[in-house]
């Protein structure tokens, strides 16, 4: 989902890279470069975070979201077909979700009586939409996958990267990795 909050936290990157190989740590969740995500969440959202997946008709407004009360992962058929395929874009849409359900999931009361401008005042950092994002980023293409590459274009190719998303999440970091 796009809809921004400030989040309890303040997430520097280097803390979500870390969130995210303790995941895969503390869960046996094993990375390939271009892993499919429907598959990660069919198997994985409700044994790791309580959340069942479910899929509905395109209405045109959220691609995908949760429901953090519902303890649902919310995928709309058009991107569940495009994600099967392995289709960049939509693989980082379902990543982003899944930042959502690691990093926000316990926040249901701290959103729900939040304004819809709180998030205004809070740093980059602080907010839900880019933890999301920067999570999303990490989980497709950790350091240690990166580093095997020589340049943004070829590690988006092997990793099936949505570039576009990539590097307006993370331009510096992500420049910097590359000479
Ligand atoms: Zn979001």
């Amino acid at each position: 989902m796009r809809r921004n909050y400030k989040a309890r936290h303040s997430l520097p990157r280097e803390q979500i890279a870390r969130i995210v190989r303790d995941l895969r740590q503390k869960f046996g969740v094993r990375f390939t470069p271009g892993f499919n995500l429907i598959d990660f969440v069919e198997v994985h959202a409700h044994r790791i975070w309580g959340f069942s997946v479910e899929y509905f008709d395109d209405d045109g407004e959220f691609p995908a979201y949760v429901s953090i009360k519902a303890r649902k992962l919310y995928i709309s058929n058009e991107i569940a077909f495009r994600a099967k395929l392995n289709e960049e874009e939509a693989r980082f849409i379902i990543a982003h979700e899944i930042g959502h359900m690691h990093l926000h999931s316990d926040d249901l009361h701290f959103f729900s009586g939040q304004s819809n401008s709180a998030f205004r005042w809070a740093s980059e950092e602080a907010q839900t939409e880019w933890q999301a994002d920067t999570f999303a980023e990490i989980l497709l293409a950790p350091d240690s996958v990166v580093v095997q590459y020589s340049s943004i274009e070829e590690l988006s190719i092997s990793c099936v990267l949505y570039q576009p998303a990539m590097i307006r999440t993370d331009e510096p970091s992500l420049a910097a990795r590359w000479p």
